[in-house]
């Protein structure tokens, strides 16, 4: 593995920070979910800036509207805009669904989609979990049954983050109900403004209103929208998900929650003197310091593998786990280190970080369930990476 990025790499980021401290709202402290009220108007002007720079998709090929700059760059991309809370990435078209299309799609599918995606231009969500398959994925029960050059799918999906604002949907689809689970569903493109779609909203605990459930009352959808072959679903939708969890965002997500901490433990007084003089607050600052450099280390040598061609399965898998639970253990350290007041949520003149840690001390449970959880991560490591016998 290569340790250090390129000088092209380094350039690129520094051009990043520097635009996004210019381009974000004054005063932005960020906001977690692109799809909430507060901060979609955030993300919509802030990717059309990004995509009119050939950033939001610049580690794609040029011949699918990229910049041809390869997986590590667009990791750097993912680590700044977490690192600056920047709203506007499009994380379902430009980090899941577009590399799918280049390995799976039709000619069709690809002129159709990518180069919207690289625009900004159409947002998507992800039709997988329904109220009974969310680990067991394969046990999902939305069906698609074939008429003439239509397939009509019926049934619900759940957690579907930004389906409210999404154009469109992929999602996963039972077409023969007699095969083996994993043998008869479809990788389908639903238009979201097809009739017989309808979207309920799910607020989560933090007060966002990011997923939703969404409802399929006989949808018609084109045979020209499967991607892949029909019954095989399965495997572009595990090929789907291995770049969903590949992404070094929670490493940038992690180094910021841990700067802002610091920052306040600097800052903040006790019997006169800083947080951060008692040793034990230091030790604390110190372990999950350095946890995030194993954490970035561990996501860049996802990248780097990508760049050379291979497809992570594991290795994913390690970094999701490993990144996504750094983010809980460092807001837990937030919360000890920092106190009672850091319990207040933003708008108490008490509150600590204007209440980003209180927030994020919530949000942290649910990077370690979406994309698969912990739990299935660890089953994937302990089988694909060990080698252990399965129990
Ligand atoms: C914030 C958020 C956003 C989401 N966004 C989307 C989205 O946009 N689109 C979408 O399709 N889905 C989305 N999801 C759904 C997510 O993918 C599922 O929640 C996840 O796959 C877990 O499934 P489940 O909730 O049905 O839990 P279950 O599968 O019921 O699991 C419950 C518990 O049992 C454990 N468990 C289950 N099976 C095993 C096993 N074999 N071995 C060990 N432990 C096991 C799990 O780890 C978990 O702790 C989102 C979820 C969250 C929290």
């Amino acid at each position: 593995m290569e340790f250090s990025f390129t000088n092209e790499e380094q350039t690129f980021r520094e051009d990043l920070r520097a635009f996004l401290r210019n381009e974000l709202p004054r005063g932005w402290t960020g906001g977690r979910e692109d799809w909430d009220n507060d901060v979609f108007p955030v993300a919509q002007q802030m990717r059309k800036k990004l995509a009119a720079r050939g950033w939001l998709t610049m580690g794609w090929p040029r011949e699918y509207s990229g910049m041809g700059a390869g997986p590590v760059a667009q990791a750097i991309f993912g680590e700044e805009m977490l690192y600056h809370r920047a709203p506007g990435r499009d994380q379902f078209g430009l980090r899941m669904l577009g590399p799918t299309l280049m390995l799976f799609g039709t000619e069709e599918q690809k002129r159709e989609h990518l180069p919207r995606i690289a625009k900004g231009e159409r947002l998507w969500c992800q039709g997988y979990s329904e109220p009974g398959a969310g680990s067991d994925l394969a046990s999902l029960q939305t069906r698609a049954t074939r008429d003439g050059d239509d397939y009509v799918v019926s049934g619900s999906k759940t957690w579907t983050t930004g389906a409210h604002r999404a154009d469109w949907m992929f999602l996963l689809a039972r077409t023969d109900p007699a095969a083996p689970k994993h043998k008869g569903i479809t990788f389908l493109l639903m238009d979201m403004r097809s009739p017989g779609v309808s979207v309920r909203p799910l607020v989560n605990m933090v007060g966002d209103h990011a997923f939703n459930q969404v409802f399929f009352d006989d949808v018609r959808v084109p045979c020209t929208n499967v991607v892949g072959e029909t019954n095989r679903g399965w495997y572009v939708a595990m090929a789907l998900l291995s770049f969903e969890r590949s992404g070094v965002e929670h490493v940038g997500a992690a180094r910021r929650l841990l700067d802002d901490i610091t920052r306040a433990a600097r800052e903040t007084l006790r019997d006169g003197r800083p947080l951060t003089a008692d040793p034990i607050v230091r030790h604390k600052l110190a372990e999950r310091a350095v946890e995030t450099q194993v954490a970035r280390a561990l996501a860049y040598r996802v990248a780097w593998l990508q760049s050379k061609g291979q497809v992570p399965a594991y290795e994913s898998s390690v970094s999701k786990v490993f990144g996504t639970e750094l983010n809980q253990r460092i807001a837990n350290t937030g919360m000890q280190v920092l106190g009672l007041h850091a319990q207040l949520e933003k708008g108490s003149p008490r509150a600590v970080l204007d209440g980003v840690l209180r927030s994020y001390y919530l949000y942290t449970v649910a990077p370690t369930l979406y994309a698969g959880s912990s739990e299935v991560q660890r089953n994937i490591i302990a089988d694909k990476g060990l080698g252990l016998p399965r129990a």
